[in-house]
């Protein structure tokens, strides 16, 4: 079993090679610092109608895969099938390549005709400026593994995309590799999307290119209302563009950030919301392993979506060892160096739930890593009386030290909290 100094070093080195501090977000020691992102201006005004459609309806079940959205293109949807062996298998491409015959459903022609009145916002000519000074080409082994394309892959390759492909509106962000658009498809039905921007010498540099090629295909296979969906993928020389949904409320960080802490029925609405996505996740075989509210995005309607995949692993067998995730967020049979499996997340689903009710991660020590770490093996863990008896005991029932004594998923989305303040169906719960 590794020492806590050393499990402390790996996760330092960790932290510091793989996620350079570029927006100022320091999780110990600095609540809620992230600097704001660029996503402002009258994104929400946008209506989810013009946003490339969801596949589910608000009230649906979230086990099949296929698209109910009137924007979609029409394919004969493909059920469900997690495997053993390979990554998620959900595949129903919704922006898949339109065959060539078919006329255009009603639905989609009128969205086309009232598609372009949305205001995307004013182009900075970002994508140019970062490419005169930003990135090099990169070759061999790493340009194999970065070459990435949607309409080259998986079981129901997309149409083949390319940045001339789509009208560019106003900055949303800036991530670690690139920045991050607004966009519409030229093509009809015209998609309103997020285009975000990956420079490939940068991956590289970071010795990252395998866990965004991992990143970007488990995501792809991913259809849930609460998890942001990856439509397609290309590249060219330098870099790789992800066509993600619009999330039109921007960072769930921000949220916090700007009030502190959210109020036991909002955080509630969060938390069965997540769980409802970690549900499906897991029925995939996928661990999330770094949940975390700037993981978090909000959709158009107010309702989260888990936005990043980048510490997620396909593991058919729901074992793991490898170190990884964010400090304040870590189990104890991590810190520990143990084995973990999916029961990780639910720790995570605990951390949540506590920082978004006290405003601060419950193990939180800002003497340093260490002192975090033991408190963590320790389950050193001090609620504050303003937090409700629901809520107490929701928190203590998933911060157990044995993985196995965290309560399910499935009863954590009947805990009296999560019922208390459930509006109508599972998912359509929408922040107040
Ligand atoms: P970081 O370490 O800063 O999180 P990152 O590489 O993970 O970097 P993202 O978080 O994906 O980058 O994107 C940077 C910012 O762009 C986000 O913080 C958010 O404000 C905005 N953004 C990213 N994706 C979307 C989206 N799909 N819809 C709306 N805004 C987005
Ligand atoms: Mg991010």
């Amino acid at each position: 079993m590794a020492s806590i100094g050393a499990v402390t070093r790996q996760i330092a080195a960790l932290e510091i090679s793989s996620k350079p501090n570029t927006t100022g977000s320091t999780r110990s020691g600095a609540t809620h610092q992230k600097k704001p992102s660029q996503n402002t201006g009258n994104v929400s005004k946008l209506l989810s109608k013009f946003a490339a459609p969801h596949p589910f309806p608000a009230n649906a079940t979230h086990t099949k895969s296929g698209s109910s959205s009137s924007l979609a293109s029409k394919q004969p949807s493909r059920p469900a099938s997690p495997t053993k062996t390979t990554n998620t298998t959900t595949t129903t491409a919704t922006l898949t390549k339109p065959k060539p015959t078919a006329a255009p459903a009603p639905a989609a022609a009128k969205a086309t005709a009232t598609n372009t009145t949305i205001d995307i916002g004013k182009y900075d000519g970002g994508f140019e400026i970062d490419d005169e000074t930003r990135g090099e080409k990169v070759y061999g082994e790493a340009a194999a593994e970065l070459a990435l394309d949607s309409s080259v892959c998986g079981i129901r390759p997309t149409r083949e995309w390319h940045l001339t492909d789509f009208d560019i509106g106003r900055p949303l962000g800036k991530g670690k590799f690139g920045r991050v658009y607004m966009v519409r498809t030229k093509v009809e039905p015209r998609y309103i999307l997020a285009l975000k921007c990956l420079y490939k010498s940068e991956i590289v540099q970071s010795r990252v290119e395998k866990q965004i090629r991992r990143e970007i295909e488990i995501q792809q296979n991913l259809r849930h209302p609460h998890i942001l969906r990856l439509y397609g993928y290309f590249h060219d020389e330098k870099r790789i563009f992800l066509m993600l949904e619009f999330a039109g409320r921007g960072e769930l960080y921000k949220q916090l950030t700007k009030y502190g802490s959210f109020s036991e029925k909002r955080s509630s609405r969060y938390i069965d919301q997540m769980a409802d996505a970690l549900t499906y996740l897991h029925s995939k075989h996928v661990i999330h392993r770094d949940i975390k509210p700037e993981n978090l995005l909000l959709g158009i309607n107010g309702e989260l979506k888990i936005g990043d995949f980048g510490w997620s692993v396909h593991a058919p067998g729901n074992r793991r060892t490898t170190l990884c995730g964010t400090l304040d967020y870590l189990p104890p049979e991590m810190v520990e160096g143990r084995e973990h499996s999916e029961k990780v997340d639910y720790w995570a689903l605990g951390v949540l739930t506590y920082e978004f009710i006290c405003g601060a991660p419950p193990f939180e020590d800002l003497t340093g890593y260490n002192a975090t770490y033991k408190r963590i093996a320790r389950v050193d863990l001090k609620i504050p009386p303003k937090v409700s008896p629901e809520a107490r005991d929701l928190i203590t029932r998933l911060l157990q030290y044995d993985p196995e004594k965290r309560i399910p998923l499935n009863e954590v989305r009947r805990h009296p909290w999560i019922v208390k303040y459930r509006s109508k169906g599972p998912s359509t719960a929408t922040p107040s």
